[in-house]
């Protein structure tokens, strides 16, 4: 059997738009969507399966998408971002971009690169630790997460704080952590999270969930109370800086 190639991915979508989560929202990036998943959580709304070609957006907000046959290799990915100009930095995303570290550690951009992941692939973030400048890392509680067995969980959390050390914020990297909140999750769960990988973040974000399918229609809110995220803040601002940040992007409907 042959090795995998690294110099090629499966990518879903290249665009460019402006972050809409965490505290970097409204900044122009392009968007490297990476197909694939290694968690399936309850409030997902991202479609990461694997498409026959890559969706590729050459004029920003034009909705004019060429096809790009996958997979996609790293020359072709360099060219095909080459016409963005003026960007705070390429976002990597997904899906779980970290699938994927082979083929991101061999691309070579101008840009900084902003890492969108789910922080549970420790062995992976050793391959790419030293190219990525801004970590958006999710710290996904284990309860909103449906194929985790509880005997799973203790593992994915490990898993879980190994990357964020592995991250750290430093002086050249940025590294904070999101943490979706909805209307079933634990107050206790969040606060040992968070205490977990204060030390290695420069924030916590806490983002409310975002209704998706049903409970969007039905306005039936999967959304923790106000008065619930407040109180979370507070209690984590004993720790860190703790902020409070909707998803954007679904508010004026950018990509
Ligand atoms: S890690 Fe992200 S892409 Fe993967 S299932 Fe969870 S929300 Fe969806």
């Amino acid at each position: 059997m042959s090795a995998p190639d690294h110099t090629f991915a499966p990518i879903k979508e290249v665009f460019c738009s402006v972050q809409g989560e965490g505290p970097y929202v409204g900044t122009r990036q392009v968007f490297v969507r990476f197909s694939g998943c290694n968690l399936s959580c309850d409030y997902c709304d991202t479609d990461f399966a694997n498409p026959g070609t890559c969706n590729y957006e050459r004029v920003e907000g034009s909705s004019i998408f060429e096809n790009i046959p996958n997979p996609v290799n790293v020359e072709k990915l360099e060219a095909m971002l080459q016409p963005f100009k003026k960007l705070h930095s390429v976002s990597l995303t997904g899906g779980e971009p970290l699938l994927h570290a082979d083929f991101i550690k061999n691309l070579n951009l101008s840009s900084p690169l902003y890492l969108e992941s789910n922080m549970t692939l420790p062995k992976q973030v050793k391959k790419i630790c030293e190219k990525v400048t801004y970590v958006a890392g999710d710290f996904k509680l284990p309860e909103a997460i449906r194929e985790l067995c509880p005997e799973n969980r203790e593992v994915h959390v490990e898993n879980t704080i190994e990357c964020f050390k592995l991250l750290r914020n430093n002086s050249s990297r940025d590294c904070f952590c999101k943490i979706v909140v909805g209307r079933d999750t634990k107050f206790e769960t969040v606060m040992l999270a968070a205490e977990a990988v204060a030390a290695y973040v420069s924030c916590i974000i806490l983002q409310p969930e975002t209704p998706i399918g049903c409970a969007a229609r039905t306005q039936q809110s999967t959304q923790a109370s106000v008065n619930k995220i407040l109180k979370l803040q507070k209690s984590l601002l004993e720790l860190t800086d703790t902020r409070i940040i909707p998803q954007t992007h679904r508010m004026w409907g950018c990509l």
